[in-house]
């Protein structure tokens, strides 16, 4: 379809700063954000909280078709400017933050009916534009017609680092090299499964954050955004 302003996709694996690059790049922007890693994190917290084991296929997947059939996963604006996730009008900001969560949502997010469950509701949610997406398969399965696509990435020892500092600051006591374990963990998982692996699109801009600064990581993004809305705008 022809958007007056694009999709961003912003792709990667965990703790190559994501989270922190897409929130600056939208707000900078003045696009819509829509973390879908919060989505597969809220099925996760969900399947706990109706005392579901996350390998449990049949029933995760028939947990993620209700939710999405109900629209029960949202987001709404924080008073920081940042987002607030609602399940089911219950506030899981800080609820889907766990460790325990992290990998629950590694788990669920292997089945392909929860997979296929939340599709339709990320591509909704970007249809129209202006909207930036990060996730894991974005610009793969997604929005494969994204205008714009990232891959975010960093070594696993500056990841490892990120996230013991990020544990460390809500108070969980974190050891850097299990942490690092869990990372190539995470990774080998993410990037394996048979459905929608992690994987860098072939018209992805690699990015890679070990060395430098998340500002200038941001300034290259909105810089190549810019130049994007300036091609919509302007066909040739
Ligand atoms: O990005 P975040 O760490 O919040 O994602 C949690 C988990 O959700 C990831 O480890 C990954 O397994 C899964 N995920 C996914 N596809 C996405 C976003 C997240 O499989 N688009």
């Amino acid at each position: 379809m022809t958007r007056r302003r694009p999709v961003v996709a912003i792709d990667g694996p965990a703790g190559a700063g994501k989270t922190t690059v897409t929130r600056k790049v939208a707000a900078e922007l003045g696009y819509l954000l829509v973390d879908t890693g919060a989505i597969y994190r809220s099925v996760a917290l969900s399947a706990k909280r109706h005392g579901l084991d996350f390998a449990d296929a049949g029933a995760v997947g028939t947990l993620a078709q209700a939710l999405a059939e109900r629209s029960a996963i949202r987001f709404a604006a924080s008073a920081d400017g940042g987002q607030r996730v609602l399940l089911d009008g219950d506030d899981v900001s800080t609820a889907i933050r766990t460790q325990e969560i992290a990998e629950g949502a590694s788990l669920v997010s292997a089945i392909p009916a929860v997979r296929a469950a939340l599709l339709d509701m990320q591509r909704r949610a970007g249809l129209p534009g202006g909207v930036v997406l990060e996730g894991r398969d974005i610009g793969s399965v997604v929005f494969p017609d994204a205008e714009a696509k990232f891959f975010l990435t960093a070594s696993v020892e500056v990841r490892a680092v990120r996230r013991k500092a990020e544990l460390e600051a809500r108070g969980e006591p974190a050891d850097l090299e299990v942490i690092a374990r869990e990372v190539r963990e995470r990774d080998h998982r993410d990037s394996t499964r048979p459905v929608a692996p992690l994987t860098q699109a072939p018209d992805a801009v690699l990015v890679d954050s070990s060395g430098i600064g998340i500002d200038e990581v941001v300034g290259r993004i909105v810089a190549h955004v810019r130049e994007v809305e300036r091609r919509l705008a302007s066909p040739a």
